[in-house]
């Protein structure tokens, strides 16, 4: 009787110790980065509430309010990196469940083990890294 093979194809990957310390790395990294969105969020908004009405028209409030947009500014702009990074770091935790974390996007080739220490969301090899920065 020839054997059915009926062995469940799980749509999850077998992680390997090693990818799952980063996997967990990452998923920390995530939180903290996530905290920090929100709280930068909840701060922009308050700031946003905080500004006085063009109608007041009152002198005292300039000050404030060119400091207030300037911290908003920044907030903005921290806010979107932060966005970034989170997208790299949810680009890796898919890599990580397809498989291929730490095989380089571009080339293909491995990524270096102390770069994935040092960056673990990172999805591209140091040298195509630099290519891509370079431009
Ligand atoms: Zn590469």
């Amino acid at each position: 009787m020839p054997q059915t093979v009926i062995k469940r194809t799980s749509s999850r990957q077998e992680i390997n110790p090693e990818t799952k310390k980063f996997e967990e790395r990452l998923l920390q990294e995530k939180r903290s980065l996530a905290d920090e969105r929100d709280r930068i969020r909840r701060r922009t908004a308050e700031v946003e509430g905080s500004l006085p009405n063009e109608d007041a028209g009152e002198d005292e409030g300039t000050v404030d309010l060119s400091n207030s947009l300037m911290a908003k500014e920044i907030d903005i702009s921290v806010n979107e990196s932060l966005e970034d990074t989170i997208q790299d770091i949810d680009m890796a935790l898919r890599k990580i469940h397809e498989g291929t974390y730490g095989i380089c996007d571009i080339c293909e080739g491995k990524i270096a083990k102390a770069r994935l220490e040092a960056l673990p969301h990172a999805t591209l090899c140091l040298k195509c890294q630099s290519l891509v920065e370079g431009f």
